[in-house]
C-alpha cells in the first residue's frame, strides 16, 4: 500500500524525501501544501519540482479518513464519525466559542482502560489509531470548516485540540508523539503547545515521557480523591496509584507550556461528590500540585448504571474547593442533543446501521458522499 503522507511528522517526511533524493526544503513544501493548504493531489501542488510529484504518484498518498456522518447541535457544537475501517469507528467534535475553536480528537478505536463511568471505555478496545488517522481529523475539519465558513489565508477554525475523544492517548505514545508535533510545527498547524491537550487517566510512565518528548499542555483524569474509591472507577490506579500519579503531574511541570495540570473529576451522584469527597480532594491537593479543577457533569448513557450529580451539588461542591483555594471551574457541557458530550462517544462500532437510522431520524445528519476525500 502507498505510504500515508499524514503519518509523517515534518522530520519524518523529511527523512521521506531524503531516500527519494529530495532536500529538506522540498519536503518543507510538501508538509505546507498537505497541512495548511489541505490538499491531496500531488498535480496540484505547483511549486514542488516536477521530478518530486512524479516519485511520489503511486508510491504515496494523503489518506485522510471517511467521514461517515455529520451531526451538528444546536449550540454550535458539529461531530463528525470518522470510518477507521474493520467494523470500527472514531468520533471527532469541533466546539465553537467565543474567542476559539477547540476540535476534540480520538486517539484509539475504543479504549482498554474500561473506566465505568465512559462509554468508550464500556466498548472496549479494539485498536490503536495510526498517527495519520489522528492527524487526518485535524486536517479534515479545519480545512472542511476554512472552505464552509470562508475563512481567507492566515485564518484558522481550529486554534486549540485536546486529545478528549475516544481512547487513551497516552497508550498509543509512538502514535501520539508525531502527531503532535505535526499539529504544533509552524510549516503544519503552528498551533501553540498551551492549546494543544493531551488528556490521560494516568499512564505515569508515559507523562515523563511526554516532557521529554513533547511537553504540551496536561489533563489528568483525577474522579476520586483517594485510592480505593479511583481503583473502582479508574482500573488503571491499581497500576498507578495516586501519589505517583500526583508526582508524575509535579515533575511534568518543569517542562510544561503552562504552570498548572488540569485535573479532571466528573462528578457522579452519591458516588463521589459528597462533602467528605471534596474535604479529602483539598487534603490531597493543596500545596502539593499546581492545579485547576475542571468539574465534569456525567453525561449518562445507559449501560454506566450511574446518574449526574444534581445541579446545585456541583455548585456546592466547587465553591467548597474554591473556599479552600484551589482554583475549580465547572465545565459547561456542549453538545449533549448529539451525544457528543465527554464520554458520549462510542463510535457506533457494532451498530452503524441503528446508528445512522436514529441520526437521519433527528434529520440532522447529512452523509457525505464517499470518496469525496482521498
Ligand atoms: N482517556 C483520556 C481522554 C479521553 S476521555 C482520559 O481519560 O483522560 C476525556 C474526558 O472525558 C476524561 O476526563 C473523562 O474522564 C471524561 N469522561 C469520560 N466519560 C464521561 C462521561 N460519561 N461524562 C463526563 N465525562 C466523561
Ligand atoms: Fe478510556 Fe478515558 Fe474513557 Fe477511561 S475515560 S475508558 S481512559 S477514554
Amino acid at each position: 500500500m502507498a505510504v500515508n503522507l499524514l503519518d509523517f511528522d515534518l522530520d519524518a517526511l523529511a527523512a521521506y524525501c531524503e531516500s527519494l533524493g529530495e532536500r529538506r526544503y522540498r519536503a518543507v513544501q510538501l508538509f505546507r501544501w498537505i497541512h495548511q493548504k489541505g490538499a491531496s493531489d500531488f498535480a496540484r501542488m505547483s511549486d514542488l519540482a516536477k521530478s518530486l510529484r512524479s516519485q511520489l504518484d503511486g508510491a504515496a498518498e494523503v489518506r485522510g479518513l471517511l467521514p461517515i456522518g455529520e451531526l451538528a447541535s444546536a449550540d454550535g457544537t458539529v461531530k463528525w464519525l470518522f470510518d477507521v475501517g474493520g467494523g470500527n469507528a472514531v468520533e471527532a467534535v469541533f466546539i465553537p466559542e467565543d474567542d476559539r475553536g477547540t476540535l476534540c480528537v480520538s486517539s484509539q478505536a475504543g479504549c482498554a482502560v474500561g473506566c465505568r463511568f465512559c462509554s468508550t471505555g464500556h466498548q472496549g478496545f479494539s485498536r490503536n489509531l495510526a498517527t495519520g488517522e489522528i492527524v487526518a481529523q485535524l486536517w479534515f475539519v479545519e480545512h472542511r470548516l476554512r472552505e464552509r465558513l470562508g475563512l481567507v489565508a492566515g485564518e484558522r477554525a481550529v486554534d486549540n485540540v485536546v486529545l478528549m475523544g475516544m481512547g487513551e492517548p497516552l497508550q498509543n505514545y509512538g502514535a501520539l508523539v508525531p502527531a503532535l508535533r505535526t499539529m504544533l510545527d509552524d510549516h503544519g498547524y503552528g498551533l501553540s503547545r498551551r492549546r494543544v491537550t493531551v488528556s490521560t487517566s494516568g499512564v505515569v510512565p508515559m507523562i515523563d515521557r511526554l516532557r521529554a518528548d513533547c511537553p504540551v499542555a496536561l489533563a489528568v483524569s483525577l474522579h476520586a480523591p483517594d485510592d480505593a474509591l479511583r481503583d473502582a472507577l479508574v482500573p488503571l490506579n491499581r497500576k498507578y496509584p495516586l501519589a505517583e500519579l500526583l508526582d508524575a503531574c509535579v515533575r511534568y511541570l518543569d517542562a510544561a507550556p503552562r504552570d498548572f495540570v488540569t485535573l479532571e473529576y466528573c462528578m457522579l451522584d452519591g458516588v463521589n461528590d459528597g462533602d467528605e469527597h471534596a474535604r479529602a480532594l483539598v487534603r490531597l491537593l493543596r500545596g502539593r500540585v499546581p492545579c485547576k479543577l475542571n468539574l465534569i457533569p456525567f453525561n449518562p448513557f445507559p449501560a454506566s448504571g450511574l446518574r449526574r450529580s444534581p445541579r446545585e451539588r456541583v455548585s456546592a461542591f466547587a465553591r467548597r474547593l474554591q473556599d479552600a483555594g484551589l482554583v475549580t471551574t465547572v465545565r459547561r457541557t456542549r453538545g449533549d442533543d448529539i451525544d457528543a458530550a465527554c464520554g458520549q462517544l462510542a463510535g457506533e462500532v457494532q451498530d452503524r446501521t441503528n446508528a445512522s437510522a436514529r441520526m437521519v431520524s433527528r434529520r440532522a445528519w447529512s452523509i457525505i458522499p464517499e470518496g469525496e476525500i482521498a
